[in-house]
């Protein structure tokens, strides 16, 4: 089984430090094939104005540093993720100019609207299950627009909101009842040619789940990436092979690394 991670962060992420070549060392460790970094590009940060410049200079010299530290095997990718492009997609079709090399593009949404002061999923604690509603079907609103929008090579980890409130408000959300809604990112995502990722959540439920792969799958969605979201060597490749195991048990035949923001198919 050929053993990718298609989402993790390195210290060009604003949310951690770890140097790029730790995480390369701890890929080999786990036994992966191939990685991928996605450093945060995002439109904006939590409640603040749109960000104006990323170093892509920077990186590309990082990657280069990077090949000739590494010793071992391991095919490693440039990517990044780009988040809350609904703020501006105009923006967000500039940063993605000034990327043009990379292979890899996950676009994702972290922040709620405008109604909500565009906080952050992270802070944004609904207390009880109205409130959580209210909050995804505000999150999927976005997530439409940034489906329908399409300049990327998958959605970053669709069912985002559940984490936080379950995991860190003690709630019990699910996406039950949005069905028509998630049918339909699904058919603007496969539309215009993107895939969706399936997050491994450190072990925890995958970002999205049963559920929604096998809409997914069955609506004809074929590209799909795996990605830990490891920010710390520690979770680099963490339940990749679980999750591969399931993404097989839910339809799919492959999954899939990008190069030049094509997809390679790899048979499960
Ligand atoms: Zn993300």
């Amino acid at each position: 089984m050929y053993l990718s991670d298609y989402h993790m962060h390195g210290s060009f992420s604003f949310d951690t430090d770890t140097p790029m070549i730790d995480m390369a060392r701890a890929a080999v460790k786990a036994g992966l094939d191939e990685i991928c970094f996605t450093d945060h590009v995002d439109v904006c940060y939590s409640g603040s104005s749109v960000r104006n410049e990323f170093d892509f200079a920077a990186l590309t010299r990082a990657y280069a540093a990077l090949h000739e530290e590494l010793s071992e095997p391991l095919l490693i990718r440039r990517g990044m993720e780009l988040g809350e492009a609904p703020r501006d997609f105009a923006h967000a079709e500039r940063l993605l100019r000034e990327a043009a090399d990379m292979d890899f593009i996950i676009g994702s949404q972290h922040q709620l609207s405008e109604k909500y002061g565009h906080v952050d999923l992270y802070f944004c604690a609904a207390s009880d299950e109205q409130a959580a509603r209210a909050q995804i079907e505000d999150y999927l609103t976005l997530v439409l627009s940034l489906a329908r929008w399409g300049k990327f090579s998958v959605l970053g980890h669709l069912t985002l909101p559940l984490r936080y409130m379950n995991e860190n408000n003690g709630l019990h959300m699910t996406f039950d009842g949005y069905e028509a809604e998630v049918e339909e990112i699904f058919r603007a995502l496969i539309h215009n040619g993107c895939g969706i990722e399936c997050n491994t959540n450190r072990g925890n439920v995958p970002l999205p789940d049963e559920k929604w792969l096998r809409m997914y799958r069955a609506l004809g969605g074929e590209i799909i990436t795996v990605g830990t979201d490891a920010h710390t060597p520690a979770y680099v490749g963490c339940h990749v092979r679980e999750v591969q195991e399931l993404l097989r048990a839910c339809g799919f035949s492959y999954t899939c690394t990008f190069e030049k923001r094509k997809p390679i198919f790899h048979k499960l």
